[in-house]
């Protein structure tokens, strides 16, 4: 799923300064798992927002809305509905649902609560961890379901740098990191090791090819029997 975090509220007031009629518009998939944007977020967004404006002597209107995934043209024909007669969209989905909407909305502004992260998973409850970076080229069927270019902070592909110390990735020298990281590449010879494999991360693996990641500009994908 795409992991996203709410921006402050100081910055929400700054983009939404001088609209008066502003609808909330949540997407309750991915960043309704992850706690930021879901209906629920909307609603604890909303009164927080009324309340600043009515502390700062302001009149705006607020209005709540939700679709199950903002990034999907149908979905968002109620989100359309919902908008007319509104002066501004602030959209609590992730950026691809936020400009799935300014698509649609041409005449209105359509402004983002979030800062979209990653694509991770629900480690547990109230935590999110990134574990890829759709690079385009997945190297999973390689590591032992351990990806080396989210969890590795070199993104190497031929084993560990040397760099790590009790199972912990240099990184952590840097800055403090709670809980530390851990070597995404001691992590991998691990699963390796466990899975009988381990001479597999002698095979020297070629150059990652990253035009097929983010490197190669904006990526599409058609369906083979689709025409467009
Ligand atoms: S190798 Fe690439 S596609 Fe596979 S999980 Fe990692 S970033 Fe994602
Ligand atoms: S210590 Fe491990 S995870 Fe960190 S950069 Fe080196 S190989 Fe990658």
């Amino acid at each position: 799923m795409i992991v996203g975090t709410r921006k402050s509220l100081a910055e929400l007031q700054e983009m939404l300064s001088g609209y008066k009629k502003i609808l909330l518009s949540g997407c309750d998939t991915c960043v309704a798992e992850c706690a930021s944007g879901g209906r629920r977020e909307v609603a604890e967004l909303a009164a927080a927002l009324q309340l600043a404006s009515q502390l700062a002597g302001k009149e705006v209107e607020f209005k709540e809305s939700s679709v199950d995934r903002q990034c999907i043209h149908e979905f968002l024909l109620d989100v359309v509905d919902a908008a007319q007669g509104y002066d501004a969209v602030l959209s609590l989905a992730c950026g691809a649902g936020v400009q799935a909407l300014a698509a649609k909305l041409d005449q209105t502004p359509v402004f983002p609560a979030l800062n979209t992260l990653f694509i991770g998973e629900t480690a547990e409850r109230g935590l999110w961890l990134e574990n890829c970076r759709g690079c385009g080229d997945c190297q999973l069927g390689y590591t032992g379901g351990i990806c080396p270019i989210s969890r590795c902070a070199k993104r190497l592909l031929n084993g560990p740098c040397g760099g790590a110390s009790h199972g912990l990735c240099e990184i952590n020298l840097a800055r403090e990191y709670d809980p530390p990281v851990p070597c995404a590449w001691e992590q991998i010879c691990a699963r390796l090791q466990i899975l009988g494999v381990l001479e597999r991360i002698f095979a020297v693996k070629p150059s990652m090819d990253w035009s097929k990641a983010d490197a190669g500009g904006p990526r599409r994908v058609v369906r083979p029997d689709q025409k467009l």
